[in-house]
């Protein structure tokens, strides 16, 4: 074996032969994977190999995509074959909600250039001969996916990369990672040690073990997953072609052929965690028991669903384990603390999604960027929060739910509520409906007196609707209160402070007092951070951004390597944080603080430290609702306290609690994107709107060559906000918008206005389009609407009532 390699990958299934393949295809040549056992060895020589585009994020989709075009490619590089049966998708909606989500898919798949339809019945039946259509209302057809071999597809990986000069050593088990002071690693294994810049675990059953050589946590699990197949089936005789994939979401079951036979599978509702604690070290090429009387009751709906498969015998049974994040998303990238050392793991879809793994990783790694957003698969979504055991509890919970169909309104059970806010039991007595971000309880809506706080899962509008109407209402027209005690804080203090943010951030650093609105980029000129900054002393800054980006903004904080004299901590769990928003805003806090806060005193984007009623806190004069507004912060042991007083003081005035519901219709009204929803690391500041806060005059910044060329080319596309016309459901996500019955470009979130009384969408389309009373369509839930671009502010255009 090499003792020394540029990076040494560690596993070799499907996912690490594919990051070895890209590395070598990029022109790492010196690259080396370590396989403890045989290749395919872990939880990939047992898939079922089954393929397709479709994933509720438009990137990974897009990855998906890639990695199944990529098959041809390695197949005629190594001149193995991957096994391909190419036959496309159907997708089976048994009620309403599940024909919505294929309509969303459809509206989602024309951008995406994937080739998707809505089919009838009895053209699925055409498609595949089995159904028994009498179970079903709806169908989707897709020509993309089908099923591959597991193993030749990971072999030809492997052999494409060996022909561009990487090496494969089988047999050979890594037992401790040391890293050198130069940030390279010692990878020690049974046959020696090699000395790698990088590491890259791709260890899958085995990823948490191989984290734990490097003292991290991952949040992995692996499942316990069941499929059979069946004898010939005479039904299937004589066709020409094979059956199409199936899935079937009532019955949570998913098929194919398999010789004159079908494979089945599914995804019990109690699914068994296989060693929920260690992995076996000597578990190879092996298969678990079979349980078939746990499963039976299941695999009958798939017989009731599917008539031909109860008629005919169980030629095999296979029962493995395989790996899933909390979310069901693989988790990828750099882990924060740790230079050089890379995952790429928790992958439950390896076949649809290794390519596409390989591809961004490869990226991440040669360029310091994945070369696309990949948010929503980048391993810092997760937090401490993501501990043992809430890990324990949401991978059962997720896997429960692999076929059930996530609708936009639903909040997930499991593990919660775990992170409470010190106002939690007060939100609630008042009608709070909590959600969970980055762990922590947040309220979405409030039910009034004799509602019960629940609320229906559905794409269309729920019982919620006139509630959220009232709640904006309530903050246009008199005064509410939102707790953002979920926002991402960070402080930063030191002698070193100002001059550090002024690199990392695009924005001019503000001088005490002042807080500026603050993008931040990657060095392509990608917005990779929407934060503000508030300065409380010269050395001081409070910086306040998406609560779900917190670990993915400190890896990028320390990745920045802040300077001995400045030091960065997050203040997530330190510093709770309440809004005040409406006209009234200013008469209910006036008698609550001894400074003056009337208008030309204390103005928009000013910051202060002082006292409310019994609390210190840090006052600032901003919000994100387009009204009059404060956001005070303090500590979680003042924090009911400063609540208690808020609302002491604002019931002479009718103050009214509002939620997240509430805030998305009021930011859109206004036309403000939220990170992670509209603004995200595909994205520029000339495209966003966000170039008005990059302070070009001042002198280097990361990502500003990159904003200046674009700044002189202009944008290639832009952010608008669309009224959606005669809409009866709101836009969710990535559906297409439409021109001349082109895809022109996608939404990227939606609301309804209540004030304006509008149906909202935000999305991206071609510059050129980007005009004030352009029309497009979009497909919402199969009807074409028109959608109408504002160039203005939907409400106070002007801003005046922010000002007042
Ligand atoms: C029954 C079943 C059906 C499935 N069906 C499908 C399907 O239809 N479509 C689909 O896309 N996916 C399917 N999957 C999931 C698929 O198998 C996984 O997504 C995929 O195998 C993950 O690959 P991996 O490379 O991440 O992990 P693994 O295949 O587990 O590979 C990890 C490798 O790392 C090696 N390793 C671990 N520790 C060390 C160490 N210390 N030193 C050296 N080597 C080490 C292991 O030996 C192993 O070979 C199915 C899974 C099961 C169980």
């Amino acid at each position: 074996m090499k003792s020394s390699a540029r990076a040494v990958i560690i596993g070799g299934g499907v996912v690490g032969a594919s990051v070895l393949y890209h590395l070598a295809k990029l022109g790492w040549r010196d690259v080396l994977l370590v396989e403890k056992s045989e290749l395919t060895s872990g939880s990939t020589w047992h898939a079922a190999g089954g393929m397709h585009t479709f994933n509720g994020e438009a990137n990974i989709s897009r990855l998906q995509k890639y990695t199944i075009d990529l098959y041809r490619e390695i197949e005629a590089l190594s001149g193995h074959s991957c096994g391909l049966h190419p036959n496309g998708g159907l997708m089976l909606a048994a009620n309403q909600g599940e024909l919505d989500s294929l309509r969303l898919i459809c509206s989602r798949a024309r951008y995406l250039g994937m080739e998707t339809e809505m089919i009838s019945l009895a053209q699925a039946l055409e498609l595949n001969p089995l159904i028994d259509t009498r179970h079903f209302i709806g169908a989707l057809w897709r020509a993309d996916g089908g099923h591959c071999d597991p193993s030749g597809t990971t072999q030809a990986y492997a052999k494409a990369a060996r022909l561009l000069g990487a090496e494969v050593e089988r047999f050979t088990r890594v037992l401790a990672l040391r890293q050198r002071a130069d940030a390279s690693w010692d990878v020690v294994t049974d046959k020696g040690t090699v000395h790698a810049e990088h590491v890259v675990n791709c260890a899958g059953l085995w990823a948490r073990e191989v984290g734990h050589l490097v003292g991290i946590e991952l949040p992995v699990l692996a499942m316990e997953h069941h499929y059979l197949i069946t004898e010939d089936i005479p039904e299937l005789a004589g066709r020409s072609r094979e059956l199409v994939n199936t899935t079937d979401y009532a019955g949570e079951i998913y098929l194919r052929q398999e010789r004159a036979g079908v494979l089945i599978g599914t995804y019990e509702p109690h699914g068994i965690v296989w060693a929920p604690v260690k992995t076996p070290d000597d578990f190879s090429m092996q298969l678990l028991p079979e349980d078939f009387e746990r499963l039976a009751p299941y695999f009958e709906v798939g017989f009731e669903h599917f008539p031909a498969l109860g008629r005919v015998g169980i030629r095999k049974a296979v029962n493995g384990p395989f790996t899933f994040a909390p979310d069901g998303n693989p988790l990828v990238g750099p882990v924060r603390g740790l230079r050089n050392y890379w995952v790429a793991c928790a992958v439950m879809a390896g076949f649809s999604q290794g390519g596409g793994i390989g591809l961004v990783l490869s990226r991440w790694m040669a360029d310091g960027d994945p070369g696309q957003d990949i948010l929503s698969m980048d391993v810092a979504r997760f937090g401490a929060f993501a501990t043992p055991k809430y890990v324990s509890l949401k991978v059962p919970e997720n896997y429960a739910r692999r076929f059930r169909l996530a609708y936009p309104n639903e909040e997930l059970p499991a593990a919660r509520p775990v992170r409470r806010s010190p106002i939690y039991e007060r939100l609630l007595a008042a009608g709070a409906v909590m959600g969970a971000n980055f762990g922590l309880e947040n309220a979405l809506w409030f039910a009034p007196p004799g509602m019960a706080p629940a609320e229906t899962p559905s794409y269309r509008r729920s019982e919620a609707f006139p509630v959220v109407r009232a709640e904006c209402h309530a903050v246009r027209g008199n005064v509410g209160l939102y707790e953002t005690s979920n926002y991402g804080k960070y402080e930063v203090c030191g002698r070193g402070a100002r001059a550090w943010l002024d690199r990392v951030f695009a924005s001019r650093i503000p001088r005490p007092g002042r807080i500026a609105l603050a993008p931040m980029l990657n060095e392509n000129g990608r917005i990779v951070g929407d934060l503000s900054i508030a300065c409380l002393t010269e050395e001081r800054f409070l910086v306040v951004g998406s609560g779900f980006a917190e670990e993915f903004h400190l890896r990028w904080f320390w990745a920045a390597s802040p300077p001995a004299d400045v030091q960065v901590r997050s203040v997530a769990s330190t510093l709770c944080g309440v809004s005040l928003a409406g006209p009234r805003a200013r008469e209910l806090l006036q008698p609550l603080v001894r400074m003056d806060l009337s208008a030309d005193a204390f103005r928009l984007f000013r910051v202060t430290e002082t006292a409310v009623g019994y609390t210190p806190a840090i006052l600032t004069r901003a919000g994100f609702t387009g009204e009059l507004g404060y956001e005070i912060w303090t500590t979680p042991d003042y924090f009911a306290t400063l609540y208690d007083d808020l609302v002491s003081a604002g019931a002479p005035l009718g103050l009214a609690h509002f939620g997240a519901r509430a805030l998305s219709s009021l930011r859109l009204e206004k036309g403000y994107g939220s990170f992670n929803k509209d603004f995200r690391p595909d994205y520029t500041p000339g495209e966003t709107g966000l170039d008005r806060f990059v302070d070009f005059a001042k002198g280097e910044f990361t990502g500003r060559a990159a904003a200046l060329a674009e700044r002189a080319a202009g944008a290639k596309r832009r952010f608008v906000i669309l009224e959606v016309l005669a809409a009866d459901a709101e836009v969710v996500g990535y559906e297409s918008i439409m021109k001349d019955g082109a895809a022109v470009g996608y939404v990227t979130s939606g609301a309804f206005g209540h004030v304006i009384g509008k149906s909202l969408a935000a999305g991206y389309v071609p510059s050129a389009l980007a005009r004030d009373g352009a029309r497009f369509e979009i497909d919402v839930l199969g009807e074409t609407r028109t959608a109408v671009v504002h160039s203005q502010p939907l409400y106070d255009p002007q801003g005046l009532r922010l000002r007042a």
